[in-house]
């Protein structure tokens, strides 16, 4: 196991080892090497003090007032920003974390010499498993409390008693859920063989599930972020209904529950939601709490009952639900006005024999052109999620064509290396329609040879169409400019597969 761990991290391990301390890759990296996944990010942990850490690696810092000590590394993990040149690995030192007076974070930090006592105040058994040099120079896995059982059947169970330790910090709560959503194998759809959250921890969240009012905003935004964007979102959401965790989330969610639909639809909307976000193609946070919302507004509208129940104006108001929710929730501007965006357009219509250039041009401006890969993808889980797919992958190809023939460049002679007003000013030819037609036959030439797009040449060639007449002129710049648009039609149409 011990090639599957970074050089930076081994160095750091190995020079507090060769220092005389203990030291221990701990946490989230070694519960993803054991199951064979790729961390997100490396702690190590040691019997050294911060000061001593600081003292053995230069290039260290304190990262916070509990003693976190971040060392500077070359860049290493994948996931980093290519712009950053280093990484950091954070060093703590082992520590109990005990007085915990308001369920969020602990207010006193106590040092221990014991890296057992380090390995309880961790959340899951999973996450409490530590792997370093021991006492000889052999790598060994220390796990008193079987996190490698609990990972080979696909346990979440906390340290201990799981309601104390669930008390303790309100954030756990969701933290439990976030790593069955981010662990669990979406293929896999046999309950026994898929992971599950063990009975008493499970227990001991919908009992406390209340303590949830008293995190931050912020910090139930970024486990929630982590839900939306792990492999089983769906699974995820539902799970945080059933420990009664999402009332405090997202409490418009629920209201779809049980609200039935017309033809257009075998789910409710609760289900088509979920469904809905489940199948959504895009991997963007704003584009994926989109899709999970655009339904939202479906309860308020509703009219009538049965298959001829009606939901007029649910796009728009569920966009202002959607934007009081995701600002209620603290996430960036950016992500709300986006995600609002999108609910607020996903009706599109779209045919694609009825609908004209011009219309699909007005969409392309109320949306904005680099929106509309990710409206098509809200679409996309809207579809797909509805149980009854109505619209044919054929047609949202096709409106992708219609998008980029519409939103490309229009060929015209502002492409020119001249104006009409250098044959004005260069070549005396008097002001007038001439001049137009001059310059479509120049533009002509130039789509057959960029190479004479230079303001030399094509006053030259200028100087030798002076003399023809407009029809002429108009009669040979046609006919070229239309086989070059046509040709493009059929490129554009190659690329989205559109005969
Ligand atoms: P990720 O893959 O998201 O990085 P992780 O398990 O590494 O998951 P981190 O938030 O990076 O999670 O925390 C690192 C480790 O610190 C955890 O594995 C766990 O041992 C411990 N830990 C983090 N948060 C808590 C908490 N709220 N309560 C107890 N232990 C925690
Ligand atoms: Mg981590």
């Amino acid at each position: 196991m011990k090639h599957s761990v970074p050089q930076p991290v081994i160095n750091i391990i190995e020079a507090l080892n060769e220092a005389g301390f203990e030291s221990y890759a701990v946490g989230g990296c070694v519960r993803d090497l054991i199951l064979g996944r790729i961390p997100k990010d490396w702690d190590v942990t040691t019997n050294a003090t911060p000061e001593k850490i600081i003292e053995l690696f230069p290039d260290s810092f304190y990262e916070n007032e509990f003693g976190t000590v971040g060392v500077k590394v070359e860049r290493f993990l994948a996931t980093t920003d290519p712009s950053h040149e280093h990484d950091i690995i954070e060093v703590t030192t082992y520590r109990t974390e005990s007085h915990y007076e308001d369920k969020r974070r602990p207010n006193t930090v106590n040092f221990t010499l014991s890296l057992k006592e380090d390995l309880a105040r961790r959340d899951f058994t999973i996450n409490a498993i530590a792997y370093g040099p021991g006492k000889t120079d052999e790598w060994e896995i220390i796990d008193p409390f079987n996190g490698q059982e609990d990972l080979k059947n696909k346990i979440i169970r906390t340290v201990g008693n799981p309601e104390e330790r669930l008390n303790e910090d309100a954030l756990r709560l969701m933290r439990a859920i976030r790593f069955y959503a981010e662990l669990r194998d979406p293929k896999e759809t046999r309950p026994t063989h898929s992971w599950q959250i063990e009975a008493k921890t499970l227990e001991a969240i919908r009992k406390l599930s209340g303590n949830l009012e008293a995190v931050s905003q912020e910090r139930i935004r970024d486990e929630l972020s982590k839900i939306i964007l792990s492999t089983s979102p769906k699974e995820g959401i539902e799970m945080l209904h059933q420990t009664n965790l999402l009332r405090f989330i997202l409490p418009e969610l629920e209201i779809g529950i049980g609200v039935t639909q017309n033809l257009h639809h075998i789910y409710t909307v609760w289900e088509h939601n979920l469904r809905a976000l489940a199948t959504c193609p895009s991997p963007k946070l704003e584009t994926r709490l989109a899709t999970l919302l655009h339904d939202v507004g479906k309860p308020h509208t509703k009219k009538g009952d049965g298959y001829r129940s009606t939901f007029y104006n649910h796009d728009h108001v569920g966009a202002r639900i959607t934007e009081k929710m995701l600002t209620r929730l603290r996430f960036p501007k950016a992500v709300v006005a986006k995600a609002t965006l999108l609910v607020d357009n996903h009706l599109f219509y779209y045919n694609v024999d009825e609908v004209t250039e011009a219309s699909v041009r007005r969409l392309v401006k109320r949306v904005g052109l680099e929106n509309m890969d990710d409206l098509m993808a809200v679409r996309i889980g809207d579809r797909l999620g509805s149980g009854v797919p109505k619209a044919k992958p054929y047609k949202l190809r096709h409106l992708e064509y219609m998008i980029e023939k519409v939103s490309r460049d229009p060929l015209s002679v502002k492409m020119l290396a001249i104006r009409g007003t250098d044959l004005i000013t260069d070549l005396a030819i008097p002001a007038g329609p001439k001049i137009g037609a001059i310059l479509d036959v120049l533009l002509a030439e130039v789509i057959e040879d960029p190479s004479l797009n230079t303001r030399e040449a094509l006053l030259k060639r200028a100087e030798a169409l002076k003399a023809s007449d407009i029809a002429t002129l108009r009669a040979q710049a046609e006919e070229k400019i239309e086989e070059k648009k046509s040709e493009e039609d059929k490129a554009i149409k190659k690329r989205h597969w559109v005969e």
